[in-house]
């Protein structure tokens, strides 16, 4: 077993904060059981000690929700103690928490920084992009000034962060001021995604929707920012453009979404049960549970349903394209399947190839001047045969 990625949700799906486009809470609405509740500390006992014993060199472990930081303090103690109990193989473990950051505060912030957990926190922007969808869910009252004091702590508290912004229509219109107040404020490390429309439902529907032109000009956009702070030499270190340049590089990508086929992940829900993507926690795709079955039985379940495979059936049209050494096809989560072609499209296409067009001489040059050896092209991704 290579290493392994487990990411564990503490507090199911339940939130301190209501997000007009939160995905989760439109999984948790599409299955039986909309919440699991709190994690027991047997239930995280058996997924640490599985996952422990099976992983060789690394293990990684992220918390997210929900809002994992509402099971409390004492519940990330345990974590640890659990991960020195079954460190039998002498493992690597990293941890990190994807949090909203409304409960952050100075005792979170000592925990983090002591423990070494790498933290994401959700803002989106400037003040009236985040609060336009961004609420509490006491009294639906905007976040942004609680969230940027949250930060404010992390950084007094010299906690490693990194800022995750949902790119729906409102951020993608602003994304000039957005990336100027970042760095007035010195966030350097920043991840973008684009925001997600309900699972089978029609895109563009809602008013958070970020349609493929727009995520193309909103992607070329923040590309241009970046690569004018990049010839200043203080450029932000966003998450897809580096992976982008790694895999100029012939690196291999470390972020899922950009390997062209779907990873082996280990995602926990608050009972136990196992899923094998954060987007798809839904009854059809639940893979086991980690109270009642061995990682073998759940990777077993992993075949049956084809998860891995799904990813490779990929438009042809993709392997003929230009970019596809660089763009893979995108995430499986933003591809729709065609049943007049038998193969899936990425709903995104047309913003790859506005973003590549524009910006694909500006990453080569970025990646040539970090090798002297002219630049290759990643092969995509070999998944080991016995685990489709
Ligand atoms: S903070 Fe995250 S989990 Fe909570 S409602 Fe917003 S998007 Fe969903
Ligand atoms: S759906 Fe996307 S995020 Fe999930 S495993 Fe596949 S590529 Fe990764
Ligand atoms: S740009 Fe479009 S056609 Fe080209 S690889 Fe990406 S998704 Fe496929």
């Amino acid at each position: 077993m290579p290493p392994i990625s487990v990411l564990i949700k503490p507090s199911s799906g339940m939130c301190n904060m209501t997000c007009d486009y939160c995905f989760y809470c439109d999984e948790t609405q599409k299955r039986a059981q909309e919440s699991y509740g709190f994690m027991s500390e047997t239930t995280l006992k058996n997924v640490i000690r599985k996952t422990m014993l099976r992983a060789e060199g690394t293990a990684s472990y992220t918390f997210q929700g929900g809002e994992p930081t509402l099971r409390g303090l004492d519940f990330f103690e345990k974590v640890l103690s659990y991960q020195k109990q079954y460190n039998k193989n002498k493992i690597q473990v990293y941890n990190s928490l994807q949090t909203n950051g409304l409960l952050i505060d100075e005792a979170w912030c000592r925990f983090l920084r002591e423990n070494h957990f790498l933290t994401g926190i959700s803002l989106d922007g400037i003040q009236k992009t985040h609060d336009a969808c961004r609420h509490s869910r006491k009294d639906n009252t905007p976040t942004f000034d609680r969230i940027c004091r949250s930060i404010a702590l992390l950084e007094t508290h010299h906690v490693d962060f990194n800022i995750l912004t949902v790119v729906n229509q409102t951020v993608a219109q602003n994304i000039q001021e957005i990336y100027a107040f970042y760095r007035q404020k010195k966030w350097n490390y920043q991840q973008y995604i684009a925001c997600l429309d309900p699972f089978h439902e029609p895109h563009g529907q809602n008013s958070y929707s970020i349609h493929p032109e727009n995520y193309g000009q909103f992607l070329t956009e923040l590309f241009h920012l970046w690569y004018k702070d990049w010839k200043k030499n203080r450029q932000p270190y966003i998450r897809q453009f580096e992976n982008y340049i790694g895999i100029l590089l012939g690196h291999f990508p470390e972020s899922c979404d950009q390997r062209g086929t779907c990873s082996i992940q280990y995602v926990v829900e608050a009972d136990g049960s196992v899923y094998p993507c954060d987007f798809y926690m839904m009854d059809e795709y639940c893979l086991g549970n980690f109270n009642e079955n061995r990682l073998e039985e759940i990777d077993a379940k992993r075949r049956e349903i084809a998860f891995l495979k799904r990813s490779l059936l990929l438009d042809p049209s993709c392997k003929l394209c230009t970019y596809y050494p660089l763009c893979k096809g995108g995430c499986q989560r933003n591809r729709d399947w065609n049943p007049e072609i038998e193969a899936y499209q990425n709903y995104f296409c047309q913003s790859y190839r506005m973003f590549f067009d524009a910006c694909l001489d500006g990453l080569m040059e970025v990646a040539n001047s970090l090798s002297h050896a002219p630049h290759k092209f990643c092969e995509f991704q070999n998944i080991p045969q016995d685990l489709l």
